[in-house]
């Protein structure tokens, strides 16, 4: 259904670098269930809203809640751990790493960040658990036949889907998605489009940034729209089709 509770709100949102306001008042929320998509020209702000609400940088106004629960300023390893995984702009993988150890960091760190390091090592059972889950995650985006290739070998699309295949081994309940289809071939967009849907129709709440407009408004519930770091717009994908500041916005691009 998509009429869940709210799972984040961001109130007010606000980063600035130096002079430059990159995220100025922003506001929305997603529900349970709910796929938002977050748009607009390149520099609007989207990755740095995706920053802010991950941990990755402190707001310089504003807040960020999460389940209710107000997460803003937390380091990045707690808001994981509470439920929200993300994928990066440009692939954050170990290309000296397995796939499956690439997923199997996921699972990790949803599991054990922050409560024992790293160093002290896991017990095989523990370790085989992370693999079951890591190779479950690899299932869900069609990689499991790759497991054991170094994820530097992979194809930029698939370099992609690993993104998500390690967010997924952390069972996230919000997955947030940074252009996951740039620099994808059409046969892999779509299959990228029916892996999201499959995903929202298995429960995981979706944001997501792309550029790619036939991409986003085949998805999405709803879109946000970003301009010169402002919130410009927001509706159905019908709705902000038709705005003429949208419109405007991507013309003057
Ligand atoms: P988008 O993802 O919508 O393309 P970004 O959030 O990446 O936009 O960037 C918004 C603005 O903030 C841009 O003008 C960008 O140059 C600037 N910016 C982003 N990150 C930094 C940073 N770490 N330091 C200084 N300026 C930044
Ligand atoms: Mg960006």
């Amino acid at each position: 259904g998509r009429t869940g509770e709210v799972l984040l709100k961001v109130e007010g949102l606000s980063k600035a670098f130096g002079g430059l306001l990159a995220v100025n008042g922003v506001s929305f929320e997603l529900r349970r269930g709910e796929i938002l998509g977050l748009i607009g020209p390149n520099g609007a702000g989207k990755s740095t809203t995706f920053n802010l609400i991950t941990g990755v940088l402190a707001p310089t106004g504003g807040r960020v809640f999460f389940k209710g629960q107000d997460v803003t300023g937390l380091p990045p390893e707690a808001v994981h751990r509470l439920g929200l995984a993300r994928t990066f702009q440009h692939p954050h993988l170990f290309p000296e790493l397995t796939v499956l150890e690439n997923a199997a960091l996921g699972a990790f760190a949803r599991a054990r960040a922050g409560v024992f390091p790293v160093l002290l090592g896991l017990h095989q059972k523990e370790e085989e658990a992370l693999l079951s889950t890591a190779l479950q995650a690899l299932r869900r985006v069609g990689l499991e036949e790759l497991a054991l290739e170094k994820a530097g070998r992979l194809t930029a699309g698939q370099q992609r889907l690993l993104e998500i295949a390690r967010a997924l081994a952390a069972s996230p309940e919000l997955l947030l998605l940074d252009e996951p289809a740039a620099g994808l071939r059409a046969g892999e967009k779509r299959e990228l489009a029916r892996l999201l849907r499959r995903l929202s129709q298995e429960g995981v709440t979706l944001l997501l940034v792309e550029h790619d407009m036939d991409l986003v408004m085949g998805l999405v519930d709803r879109v946000v729209v970003m301009h010169y770091g402002e919130k410009l717009a927001e509706g159905s994908p019908r709705e902000v089709q038709k705005d003429p500041r949208v419109r405007e916005a991507y013309l003057g691009e």
